[in-house]
């Protein structure tokens, strides 16, 4: 009954695999890999940074080059993004995007041929940076100085870090479907397709409920789900990959409840799962569960999905945060500098 890493290949009634069916690292994938890294790396040299995709590296100054020798001194999580601080407040910028991976080799391992982006060299191993996608979508930066970090923030909200007051102001910021909402990394931080999922059958919220409808108590269900479900997954996370390296990076797992379970039996009462989708996103849900036993297939969801979700993923993931002029005003505690300094990840 496992679907393992792809399961779209039996569940997929349409022929077609959603491009993302690899799945978006989310903030359980991250935070462990950001763990592990650090653990590895901190204090040590980047000795040497090779690039093989002359696509992955985003910015010019400061060059590899400059970076070489400098020591990591902090590994941190910005959103869905992974930095690596070193001497000199500079930073290595890497976001995964969807078939972005990285692996934990031994020193002056080579970069494979094809998936093969880019190496870190350290004293003890070397950090192999690839993408399984002929859409080199994976990217690096290289920066300079805190502002430049500051940069790639995007300014969603961490749920750990929010009053329950926070989230439902954040929650009811912007009008749109929940399951949008939660996705979209300038309102929430690191939560995606999958996670989505597991968060929306734990509260027993439909993914399509509009965010401007739901009640206090709803949103409450909704902040503890978000919590609940990512300290159990990078719990669940961590204590697979102990002291090694997340290598088996996937947003379908055996044990999820909803996400990529497509007309299998939803753990709670046994419903089979129901998905939609549409263009890079689907959203998977237990009729039972969360929508009254409700199959929502018909032509008005299209519809409201059509107006509510940006086209593609790099739409939502580029999504600038311009919302209304300031209507939502950074907390004091959510300043790059904090939310990076903080990295809050669920013991
Ligand atoms: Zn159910």
């Amino acid at each position: 009954m496992t679907t393992g890493s792809l399961p779209f290949a039996t569940h997929n009634t349409r022929g077609v695999a959603p491009q993302y069916s690899r799945g978006v690292p989310e903030l359980p994938d991250v935070a462990i890999y950001v763990e592990r890294l650090a653990a590895l790396t901190v204090g040590k040299p980047l000795e040497g940074m090779r690039i093989a995709s002359p696509f992955v590296l985003r910015t010019v100054s400061p060059s590899p080059r400059e970076l070489a020798g400098a020591v990591v001194e902090s590994v941190a999580r910005l959103g869905k993004r992974i930095v690596i601080g070193v001497t000199g407040e500079r930073f290595v910028v890497i976001h995964l995007m969807i078939a972005g991976r990285l692996r934990w080799k031994a020193r002056g391992e080579k970069v494979p041929g094809k998936v093969g982006l880019a190496a870190f060299d350290f004293p003890d191993g070397t950090l192999i940076f690839t993408e399984a996608s002929p859409k080199k979508r994976a990217s690096l930066h290289l920066v300079a100085g805190r502002a430049g970090l500051a940069e790639f923030d995007r300014g969603g909200q961490d749920v750990f870090a929010a009053t329950p007051a926070e989230f439902a102001e954040r929650v009811r910021s912007e009008r749109h479907t929940i399951k949008r909402s939660l996705t979209d990394p300038t309102l929430f931080d690191g939560i995606g397709n999958a996670y989505s999922d597991e968060i929306l059958h734990a509260a027993r919220l439909s993914p399509f409920r509009m965010t401007s409808s739901l009640t206090d108590d709803e949103i409450e269900l909704l902040r503890r789900a978000c919590i609940d479900v990512l300290t159990l997954w990078t719990q669940r996370t961590r204590a697979e990959v102990g002291d090694g390296f997340p290598d088996k990076v996937t947003a379908f797992r055996p044990e999820m409840a909803v996400h990529g379970k497509y007309g299998q039996a939803c753990p709670v009462c046994g419903t089979k799962v129901q998905r939609i989708v549409y263009a890079d996103n689907e959203a998977n849900y237990c009729p039972t569960c969360q929508t009254e036993g409700r199959l929502l297939a018909d032509r008005s969801l299209s519809r409201l999905l059509k107006e509510d979700w940006p086209r593609t993923l790099e739409e939502l993931e580029d999504r600038k945060a311009q919302r209304a002029g300031g209507k939502v005003a950074p907390a004091a505690n959510t300043t790059p500098k904090a939310r990076l300094g903080k990295n809050r990840t669920p013991k």
